[in-house]
């Protein structure tokens, strides 16, 4: 039997990974503008890095790593998220003694064993960023507005920002005091999840999916009516940066995340061309994420795109991407001297930075101009004895036909020449 690729993982096969790069390339180019440094850590952590940088009580952890013993019996997991490993290194590196702010971004697989579904993989990609060494309330709105950049120029509309602020440990404690209050009559009728979230972690009840919960969070108490002084002018800030990038938000309460390390600013990039909204990617401030896994207080704000998710968007919203395959030329060759020598212009046209490409099959004539065709060729020469013998060959233009009469010894000057 022949073997097959694990569940939940993908072949990115060439026409997809040019929709990649694209979108890999695009993002690239807009972190670098706004002065963001490409990150590269291991795609393996020891294992306790998650259990603090994510939380032991969260899905993640509990049931989605992929954790095993290495030979030496280290517990070691798979990345499933990237920005544990970013705090972690800019720790280890103590960046922090630097000048800062640190503005990282980073690209690649992570890991996490969920049942697949459409656009959920057990293998899946993400883009993100991540700021370190400063609370300013302009990065907060700095990384949004680069999200969206980023989705705006691959060709997206439809794009909603939600934006909340999730408080600090301190007035955040107030707001849980308020939320079980609320739920307290109607403990029962909530989701068993929700039961047992009531006593851990009461935030976590507003973003539970059950409808049932849903009519009992409708009328909960909103979270930025506890902010505390510090919490609630942070918040004001980030609004107003947003209003001077014209950035529209809506201020969405059931924007939150049930840890104690993520502070403030949180947010997420609606997509909601298809009449139901899809979250596309969301992010937001960590000030307290780096003493969780490090023992010393960095603030830091992120956000993480999956790849995935975007490649599904920009094909619900059938955006063409500007991808070319096409190659400069294809040279037609009749006879074995004319492959021989096609064979040595190939490398120096290469070499000239050129795309080109011949027929290694031994096509007839009419065989290799159907491959110059299929290829997209600009141009196309055919080398055969009378070519070689006269010095000189014909190239021709394959979408208007026009036909240039060129020296072989000179072929790589004028097909530079051609092209440009
Ligand atoms: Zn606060
Ligand atoms: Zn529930």
């Amino acid at each position: 039997m022949s073997i097959k690729k694990p569940r939940g993982t993908n072949d990115i096969l060439p026409e997809d990974s040019l929709k990649w790069q694209y979108i890999e390339d695009t993002a690239r180019d807009i972190c670098t503008r706004y002065n963001y440094e490409e990150i590269r850590t291991p795609i393996f952590e020891n294992t306790d890095l998650f259990q603090r940088g994510i939380g032991e009580a969260t899905d993640i952890v509990e049931k989605e790593m992929y954790t095993f013993n290495d030979k030496g019996g280290r517990s070691i997991t798979l990345r499933p998220e990237g920005t544990a490993s970013v705090v972690r290194a800019f720790l280890e590196h103590k960046i922090y003694g630097q000048a800062q702010p640190t503005k990282y971004f980073y690209y690649g697989p992570m890991f996490r064993y969920e049942r697949p579904q459409s656009g959920r993989y057990r293998q899946f990609h993400q883009m993100g960023v991540e700021v370190l060494g400063t609370d300013s309330p302009a990065i907060d709105a700095e990384v949004i507005s680069l999200g969206l950049q980023i989705l705006k120029e691959l060709g997206l509309s439809d794009l909603e920002v939600h934006l909340n602020s999730v408080g600090c440990p301190v007035c955040r404690e107030d707001y849980r005091e308020e939320l079980r209050d609320h739920f307290a009559d109607d403990l029962e009728e909530l989701c068993s999840d929700c039961q047992s979230r009531y006593d851990r972690n009461p935030l976590r009840i507003l973003d539970c999916k059950n409808e049932k919960c849903q009519e009992y969070t409708a009328d909960a108490p909103e979270i930025i009516d506890s902010l505390c002084e510090d919490c609630a002018d942070h918040f004001k800030e980030v609004q107003n940066y947003l209003q001077r990038l014209d950035i529209d938000y809506i201020i969405d309460s059931s924007l939150v995340r049930g840890l104690d390390y993520y502070t403030k600013t949180a947010f997420e990039i609606m997509y909601t061309g298809l009449g139901a909204q899809d979250t596309i990617f969301g992010g937001g401030r960590y000030d307290g994420l780096a003493e969780e896994i490090g023992g010393r207080e960095i603030p830091g704000i992120g956000f993480a795109m999956g790849m995935e998710r975007i490649i599904l968007a920009l094909e619900e919203q059938d955006v063409d991407l500007p991808l070319t395959t096409d190659l400069d030329l294809f040279i037609t060759t009749i006879g074995q001297p004319a492959k021989e020598t096609a064979f040595e212009y190939l490398y120096q046209l290469r070499q000239a930075g050129l795309k080109v490409e011949m027929d290694y099959l031994g096509r007839s004539v009419k065989g290799q101009m159907k491959c110059a065709d299929r290829t997209n060729a600009q141009y196309s020469i055919i080398l055969g004895g009378n070519e070689l013998e006269k010095g000189t060959a014909t190239v021709r233009n394959m979408e208007t036909g026009e036909e240039t009469e060129i020296k072989l010894n000179n072929l790589v000057e004028e097909m530079n020449e051609l092209i440009a």
